[in-house]
């Protein structure tokens, strides 16, 4: 994938809302739990579900990603406010839908879906559907800002790319190493938050924490089970942590 400016053309990009329709294939990138956090991953490889509707768009993503008894921790409707204020007042969300606009993927308010998922996830992307949070998954405002901003760098990703495949080793590898390095998952914060900050060496701190959490998304993929991950990873490392568009640098460092 090449890097772009935030006045990339759309590049014959697939996307939740790019002008193209999206290609078959599954859904993007969910996101596992660490203690604390989340960390984002593939979700399934599943045929493309049916758009019919916002009550059949719930029942999917219910299947999809979970049940209304999986153990909540915060309700549908705190997260769906806190989406609200990300979406209106966080800096690098923001940043990143001007991005997608400015790149012909301009996406609304429906894009995001709030549900309750099984899975030990935060979110996920769908090239489907959009942005997925995870409710019962998420413990505050700043969680829900870090997952927003996670996955709509995927979005942007599948945007500004004509051939990503997720289910491409290779290519989940490299915008999953973009989201936790651009998206703050990997600050000094988030990482003090888990407690990994101050158990490891400050020097390199950052670029351990991408690697680390870029690995744990690729491994959730069932395309690249095992050593491929930890292969995909170390092969698109050098270059995709580089890759810091739509920023000039990586935000906030
Ligand atoms: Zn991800």
């Amino acid at each position: 994938m090449e890097s772009r400016s935030p006045q990339l053309t759309a590049g014959g990009g697939a996307g939740p809302s790019c002008s193209s329709p999206p290609p078959p294939g599954p859904p993007a990138a969910a996101s596992a739990a660490e203690p604390q956090q989340q960390q984002h991953a593939p979700a399934d490889a599943g045929p493309a579900p049916p758009r019919r509707g916002p009550d059949r768009q719930q029942e999917y993503l219910e299947q999809k990603y979970g049940s209304k008894e999986a153990h909540v921790n915060l309700t549908k409707e705190q997260v769906e406010g806190m989406l609200d204020r990300a979406l209106e007042e966080s800096g690098t969300v923001k940043y990143l839908l001007e991005s997608l606009k400015l790149g012909g993927c301009g996406v609304g308010r429906s894009f995001f879906h709030v549900t309750a998922c099984d899975q030990q996830v935060g979110g996920g992307f769908s090239t489907d559907y959009g942005v997925i949070l995870c409710h019962n998954r998420l413990q505050h405002q700043r969680e829900v800002e870090l997952a927003v901003a996670h996955e709509l760098i995927h979005a942007y990703d599948y945007c500004r790319a004509a051939n990503l495949d997720l289910t491409n080793c290779h290519h989940h590898a490299c915008t999953e190493i973009r989201a936790a390095n651009l998206s703050g998952d990997c600050s000094f914060a988030s990482e003090l938050l888990r407690g990994n900050a101050l158990s490891e060496s400050l020097v390199g701190q950052h670029k351990r924490c991408v690697r680390r959490r870029a690995l744990m998304s690729v491994a959730m993929n069932p395309y690249c089970a095992g050593a491929k991950a930890e292969q995909a990873v170390a092969d698109m490392m050098p270059k995709c942590f580089k890759d810091t568009d739509p920023w000039p640098r990586v935000p906030g460092l």
